[in-house]
């Protein structure tokens, strides 16, 4: 494998670094990082990366996308994260644009696509439900056809930015069949459809982004079923590969470290660094370690998929380590943060009685607790790496 870069993909770098320094305003990243704006600021950014042609880096040219190849993604990855831009919202662009390219037909390619890549819909993931996540062929919410609609019943969980969404994509029972994963079925749902009932789901961050999602008889016209009734199993797992590569987030964790290391070296204990003190030290370099063998293995990866692999065992791979490494950085900001990161009495203001960075690593830790279920939780992931990696 040779990860050195050409001349064309340095090129490449540096005209992603220029665009991503006038693109990303210091005024768009306050309200991205302000919960009441972010709805609004998000939609925002993409709408910038759609103008400049680059909102969509894996979907191909003729649909609008910018046909990338795999190292291109990556650079375009390590560029954005390393200002602290976000990616783009995943549900559309990354999950079900994808499926629709692949699966859908010619009318639900020009009714959505086009839509997706201006940032006119919001989209949300309907798959988990209450006894249905990891054993997901478990769901239960059925779809009964009835003429030319569906009659959707049932309820699901988990659902990220339900409230938002102007769309779901969503797994339902079709048929009872003998094998679970033959009776199901991938629908786009609506959610101004009546019948639909959203309810919100806190977090332990204090966020309100998790909601449950109620379905009473809702009308679903069968022009909205993506590729054919009961086969939504096969379009379901091939998001899933997709979102599992996406989750690694090593240009995330990169930013985060290098913030760690700055902090550790302005906060003090005793009058010196808490860099000097050798416990920090060992810690931060583990996690540097990890973070290099993960980024290695995301560029073999890369090395893969440009000789056309498309994703297979070894998103779970990158899925366990990259979730692993993110929390082993919230872990050790919590510890610098101390006393000062936990939730203080009304009132108290972290900011004006301690470090400036105990909100921030609380929240942080809170919501990164997350990172080990979502996209499939982690023992799960392993339990597919012995299967299909080791063949155990
Ligand atoms: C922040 C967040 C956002 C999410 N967003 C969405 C979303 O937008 N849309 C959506 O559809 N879902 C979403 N999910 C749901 C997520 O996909 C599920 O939580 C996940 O698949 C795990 O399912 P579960 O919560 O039902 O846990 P369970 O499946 O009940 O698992 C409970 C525990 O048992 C372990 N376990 C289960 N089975 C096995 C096994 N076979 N071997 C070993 N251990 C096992 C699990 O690892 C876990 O620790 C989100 C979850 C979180 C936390």
């Amino acid at each position: 494998m040779d990860t050195r870069f050409t001349d064309e993909e340095s090129t490449f770098r540096a005209e992603v670094r220029a665009f991503l320094q006038q693109a990303w305003t210091a005024e768009l990243a306050a309200r991205i990082d302000d919960d009441d704006s972010y709805p609004v600021a998000i939609v925002e950014w993409q709408r910038r990366l759609y103008e400049r042609g680059w909102v969509a880096p894996g979907w191909p040219r003729q649909h609008g996308g910018c046909e990338w190849s795999p190292t291109q993604r990556y650079l375009y990855d390590l560029e954005r994260s390393a200002i602290g831009a976000p990616d783009v919202l995943p549900f559309g662009i990354k999950m079900v644009g994808p499926v629709i390219l692949k699966y859908g037909n010619d009318a639900q390619r020009a009714r959505f696509l086009p839509r997706i890549l201006r940032g006119e819909d919001w989209w949300c993931q309907g798959y988990s439900e209450p006894d249905a996540g990891s054993d997901l062929a478990a769901l239960k919410t059925r779809a009964e056809r009835a003429g030319d609609h569906y009659v959707v019943n049932g309820s699901k969980i988990w659902t990220t930015y339900a409230q938002h969404a102007d769309w779901m994509f969503c797994l339902v029972r079709t048929d009872n069949a003998a094998r679970r994963q033959d009776g199901i079925s991938f629908l786009l749902i609506d959610m101004k459809t009546a019948g639909i009932r959203i309810s919100p789901i806190h977090s332990i961050d204090g966020v309100h982004s998790l909601n449950e999602v109620f379905f009473d008889d809702v009308r679903v016209p069968v022009a909205n079923l993506i590729g054919e009734q009961d086969r939504g199993w096969t379009y379901a797992k091939s998001l899933l590969a997709h979102e599992r590569t996406a989750i690694a987030g090593v240009g995330d964790s990169k930013r985060r470290l290098r913030r760690l290391r700055q902090l550790a070296q302005r906060e003090t204990s005793g009058g010196r660094p808490l860099l000097d003190d050798p416990f920090v030290q060992a810690r931060l370099v583990d996690i540097e370690i990890e973070l290099m063998a993960l980024e290695t293995m995301e560029l073999r990866a890369l090395f893969e998929a440009s000789k056309g692999k498309g994703p297979g065992p070894e998103s779970s791979l990158l899925k366990i380590k990259g979730s692993e490494v993110q929390q082993a950085i919230q872990t050790l900001m919590m510890d610098l943060a101390g006393l000062y990161g936990a939730v203080l009495p009304g009132g108290l203001d972290a900011q004006a009685i301690g470090h400036d960075f105990g909100d921030e690593a609380r929240r942080a830790f809170m919501y990164g607790r997350a990172a080990t279920i979502y996209g499939g939780s982690n023992e799960v992931q392993k339990n597919i790496t012995a299967k299909a990696v080791l063949g155990l």
